[in-house]
């Protein structure tokens, strides 16, 4: 029998990145597991990924905002499963402010973060990628690595950058059984948003259908938000052999979003 496949996803202790773990560990490969949160916060989700799909997960709390997070969330891939097939760069976080204010340090640390960390995991994975002749990088961009909105300036950047970094990686690995793509995601339902709902309703004084509709929804033209399940298909198809000769892409899902 094959040995089982190593996906590390970072920012996967919630949201998306664990939907994405919930995914791959479906799809019969060991996750590594990565987010800020403590071991114990991540407990349950990790053990319930064993436990559904018969897998091994681990969790790695490494800090992905400097290089030295980077290298030791791939040690402990490295040292649990030997190697890693799989990259998922996903951990991000957003800042929204007009740039004349936009503090200095928020951007760095979005550059940082949604940027610079997936240049250093990928770099610390495309050699072994590259020697065993198969990989699959995935970032999770999003509709703002294709499209700009006001004020969020850092965020826009840093996901214009992911997309670049895709297809030069994407070109540097094509002979090498390696792909390397980018998930563009519109709005999606996770606890992050569902939470800004009931507290937008009340300080713009509308409706919590309103707020999805005319806020949230607004540039989203299904008006219906992405689902976690949805993009964590895209992601395990994008590692099937079917979707080998897709590579350097930035694929929104964002229920026709960047159409406008
Ligand atoms: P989330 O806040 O639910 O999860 C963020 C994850 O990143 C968590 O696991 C957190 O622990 C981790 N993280 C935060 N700081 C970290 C650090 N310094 N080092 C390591 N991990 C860190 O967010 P989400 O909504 O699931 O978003 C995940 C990704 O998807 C992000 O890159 C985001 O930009 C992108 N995205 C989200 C949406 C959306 O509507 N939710 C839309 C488009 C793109």
């Amino acid at each position: 029998m094959e040995k089982p496949k190593t996906a590390v996803i970072t920012g996967s202790s919630s949201g998306i990145g664990l939907g994405v773990a919930r995914g791959m560990a479906a799809s019969g490969m060991n996750v590594v597991m990565n987010g800020i949160e403590t071991s114990g916060d991540v407990e349950e989700s990790r053990s319930r990924i064993e436990q559904d799909f018969k897998v091994k997960a681990v969790y790695s709390s490494a800090n992905l905002m400097t290089p030295e997070g980077a290298l030791e969330l791939m040690s402990t891939a490295e040292d649990n499963f030997g190697s890693v097939d799989v990259l998922v760069n996903n951990a991000g976080i957003q800042f929204v402010s007009p740039v004349e204010e936009f503090p200095d340090e928020k951007w760095q640390a979005i550059i940082s973060l949604n940027l610079s960390a997936s240049f250093f995991t990928s770099k610390a994975v495309m050699a072994g990628m590259k020697s065993r002749k198969w990989g699959r990088i995935i970032n999770i961009a999003s509709a703002h690595g294709l499209v700009a909105s006001p004020y969020k300036s850092a965020y826009v950047a840093a996901k214009h950058g992911i997309v670049g970094l895709t297809k030069t990686l994407a070109l540097e690995a094509a002979e090498h059984g390696v792909t390397v793509n980018a998930i563009c995601p519109g709005y999606v339902w996770t606890p992050l948003v569902e939470k800004q709902i009931p507290e937008t309703a009340r300080s713009r004084g509308i409706t919590e259908e309103e707020v999805r509709r005319d806020v949230l929804l607004a540039a989203q033209p299904t008006k219906n938000f992405v689902t976690v399940d949805e993009l964590a298909d895209l992601a395990v198809f994008l590692c099937s052999d079917g979707a080998k000769s897709i590579t350097g892409t930035a694929l929104p899902v964002d229920g026709g979003w960047v159409a406008h």
